[in-house]
């Protein structure tokens, strides 16, 4: 039994398609991000889901049960947002015990709760204080308490992370994944922060103007991108156009490659991480390798980075500095594709089958 099924929702704001035929199945205990850049619709996704916005299309079924038309606060899920929305009035227990209050439950069972959150988000002994006297990180785990204080089936947040401060927000972002495990509850989260997925998904869902292009683990949307905007969006790659010649055979600028995987004809596009492709001195010849020159080359401590000009297209390399070969700025230098370093994409602006 799955949890969640998103069966093409869609809404329209007039002639704005924000979210278009999303489809998706989460199951129980999944931690799942909505990762895309600004406006690719993942606000009004995580609304719909919430109840807060009626689909213009779709379905959203819960437990094999039809939930499209349940109003919000008939769903069960908790739901914390950027504002995080707190009573600035009321003291942090006050806030946690609110959704109790509203569902009658006496003031003893509201404090019990508030003080059993506070404790599960690591926060105990501040029930009496006011909000308004809390910092940034300690008002976003009473956020965090009050929406789990009523249990609930689902947990959503958005963007719950960004008003905090780098350090703070790293910190908070292992702290929500860590809660998560422990309370086995399924949560989405939006963000547009890719480290930020990474580091909490089991499921990272890829957006980008309104359509989902990817959902996957982490390590798969890295390392298998569905197509060229995810390649590119998550992480850093080298997006190599190329044409297929002869069976297994790719033209790219600079020279020719052979890579399992070809279409029989036709353009693809090659996307290949900077950390695996390998650098060689010049002149050392090899299967997959094209000659260039580095244009520029930087230091990073734990790693060299490399920019070279291969057929007047810039490849992004990284090594560990014990592999730099010797050459400076301006130097020839070999450049290798390991076949199982090149993902084979559709043609940039064409859509994976
Ligand atoms: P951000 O990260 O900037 O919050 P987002 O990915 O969450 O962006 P949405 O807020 O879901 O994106 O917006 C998706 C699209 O729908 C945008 O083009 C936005 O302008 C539009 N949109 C969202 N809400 C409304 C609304 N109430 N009326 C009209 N258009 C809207």
């Amino acid at each position: 039994m799955s949890a969640l099924v998103l069966d093409g929702l869609t809404k329209r704001y007039g002639s704005v398609v924000a979210v278009h035929g999303a489809s998706l199945r989460i199951p129980h205990g999944q931690f799942v991000c909505l990762l895309g850049p600004s406006g690719c619709g993942k606000t009004t996704l995580l609304r719909m889901i919430a109840g807060l916005e009626d689909p213009s299309g779709g379905r959203l079924v819960i437990d094999d049960k039809d939930i499209t038309e349940a109003p919000a606060h008939l769903r069960e899920f908790g739901m914390v947002f950027q504002s995080l929305a707190l009573f600035p009035h009321l003291t942090a227990g006050e806030n946690i015990a609110y959704p109790l209050r509203i569902r009658g439950a006496n003031k003893a069972e509201q404090r019990k709760r508030a003080e059993e959150l506070l404790e599960l988000v690591r926060l105990p002994g501040v029930a009496d204080r006011p909000v308004s006297k809390l910092s940034g990180g300690q008002r976003q785990r009473v956020a965090i308490a009050r929406a789990l204080a009523l249990k609930p089936k689902l947990f959503l947040l958005d963007e719950p992370l960004s008003a905090l401060d780098a350090k703070l927000r790293e910190a908070m972002q292992i702290e929500l994944k860590q809660l998560q495990q422990r309370l086995g509850i399924t949560t989405i989260v939006v963000t547009h922060d890719q480290r930020e997925a990474m580091t909490m998904a089991d499921l990272v869902v890829v957006m980008s103007q309104g359509r989902i292009h990817q959902a996957a683990p982490p390590m798969e949307v890295y390392r298998q991108p569905a197509d060229a905007f995810v390649a590119d969006f998550i992480g850093l790659t080298n997006l190599l156009d190329g044409e297929v010649t002869a069976p297994g055979a790719v033209a790219v600028p600079g020279g020719q490659l052979h890579l399992p995987n070809l279409p029989p004809s036709g353009r693809v596009l090659l996307s290949v991480r900077p950390e695996e492709v390998i650098v060689h001195p010049a002149g050392n010849d090899g299967p997959n390798r094209l000659t260039g020159r580095l244009s520029f080359m930087r230091d990073l401590g734990a790693s060299v980075e490399f920019r070279i000009d291969v057929a007047g297209r810039e490849i992004v390399a990284v090594s560990r500095p014990q592999d730099r070969p010797p050459v400076e700025p301006g130097g020839p230098l070999s450049v290798e594709f390991p076949p199982a370093a090149c993902v084979v994409l559709p043609p940039m602006g064409e859509r994976p089958q």
